[in-house]
């Protein structure tokens, strides 16, 4: 009788999306008067900008014709996309990072769920508490997070660093030491981020302490101080002890169109292993490469007239995270992220737990946001709303929210 990976049976399952869609459909079932306005969702809306769309036909017809058609893409991505990557996001900010060192994938969630494969079961992991969930899943899965306490919403293996208004959402170094760090800067849930001499502090650690940064930086684009790093790369040392993974789904709404890519710099050794041919293994056995068409889609991202165009559209979502962050302020809450981020994290008035004010905005504001506690235990008594709607809903979700 075959037996089944018992570490998926210890996953609690994820009722947090569900249950607010539940919720929803219960509410406009009942009032079908009262139309709903979403700011709950991580997912962008405004469409792909017209130099993806033009190179995207482009690359769509060459398909067509037999000295233009691609097959398989090399392993590790085309190199037009790779040496894209390296001189944007990488030389032109200081990063010595080369072409060879970038690994093109369909996405973040992709490559921050597999990266803990080349690393031994018995690494420890610490993330930051709230926290986007794939991290700690991705590890229950592998079989390195212990058991799970539903009272106390944490696993037993596992290290959490609580962000929360009190240590200004800057994580903590731990009483423990941990094997694999796992930071999200800026930030998904709490729309916050650390200046570069915090993140110069964590990249000293982890040399100090032997431990690997996994650096999630899906929301780079998103930066708008200028004493924020937009690669862990622009810290001294960090190519000796942090992979970076990065995505198009939020700096360019490919949320539908997948693409990605995570840096495994060649001086990231373990007793003398390179992670970096650890993870061309893994490349290669495992995937078989973004498509030649969302390649070229991801060159455009960088030509100049796309820079341009995203620019536009970045502006135009974090002109909503202003919105919803000065209406909040003004009608008395108190309100974090929203300035290098798409995502505003409210505390919860007069002590309501997380779903005691979605269940409050859902009924009296027809708004629905994210209850914080869905994210981790730190998450309670927060509650994240987000910049990825329309302005004119925007606006009049602030409008309904100040009448509360
Ligand atoms: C949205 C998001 C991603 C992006 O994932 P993709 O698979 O590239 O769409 C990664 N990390 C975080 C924290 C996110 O919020």
């Amino acid at each position: 009788m075959y037996q089944l990976n018992e570490n998926y049976q210890k996953l609690p399952g994820s009722y947090l999306f569900s249950t607010i869609a539940k919720k929803v459909a219960a509410f406009t079932e009942a009032n079908p008067d009262k139309p709903i306005i979403r700011l709950g969702i991580g997912d962008v809306t405004q469409p792909i900008i017209p130099a993806v769309i033009q190179a995207l036909h482009k690359a769509v017809d060459e398909m067509a014709y037999a000295d233009s058609f691609r097959g398989y893409a090399p392993d590790l991505g085309y190199d037009f996309l790779r040496s894209a990557i390296a001189e944007h996001d990488y030389r032109q900010r200081g990063c010595d990072i080369t072409a060879d060192e970038i690994f093109v994938s369909d996405g973040a969630k992709s490559d921050s769920s597999s990266i803990q494969e080349i690393f031994s079961v018995d690494c420890k992991i610490a993330v930051t508490d709230p926290v986007y969930p794939v991290y700690v899943d991705s590890n229950v899965m592998a079989g390195r997070c212990g058991e799970y306490d539903s009272s106390s919403q944490m696993w037993s293996n596992v290290i959490y660093m609580p962000c929360v208004r009190e240590n200004g959402f800057v994580p903590e170094f731990p009483k423990e030491t941990p094997d694999l760090i796992y930071l999200c800067l800026p930030n998904n849930p709490t729309g916050t981020t650390i200046t570069k001499s915090q993140l110069q502090a964590w990249v000293d650690y982890a040399n100090a302490h032997g431990c690997v940064i996994i650096y999630d930086g899906a929301y780079e684009a998103y930066i708008a101080e200028a004493d924020v790093a937009h690669s862990i790369y622009e810290c001294a040392g960090a190519k000796n002890c942090a992979v970076e993974i990065r995505s198009f789904s939020k700096n360019a709404g490919f949320t539908g169109v997948r693409l990605g890519f995570t840096v495994v710099p060649k001086e990231l050794k373990c007793a003398g292993v390179s992670l970096h041919t650890m993870w061309a293994r893994r490349h290669g056995t495992k995937y078989n490469g973004a498509p030649y068409i969302i390649q070229r889609a991801g060159e455009a991202v960088y030509s100049g007239e796309g820079k341009a165009q995203l620019k536009e559209q970045i502006a135009y979502y974090m002109k909503n995270a202003s919105a919803i962050k000065t209406g909040l302020k003004e009608a008395g809450y108190e309100v974090y992220g929203g300035v290098n981020a798409p995502y505003i994290w409210l505390k919860t008035p007069h002590a309501m737990s997380s779903w005691e004010f979605f269940d409050e905005m859902l009924e009296k504001a027809n708004v629905v946001g994210t209850p914080g506690s869905g994210f981790g235990p730190s998450g309670e008594g927060y509650f994240r709303l987000t910049a990825f709607g329309s302005y004119e809903n925007t606006v009049a979700a602030l409008e309904r929210i100040r009448q509360l």
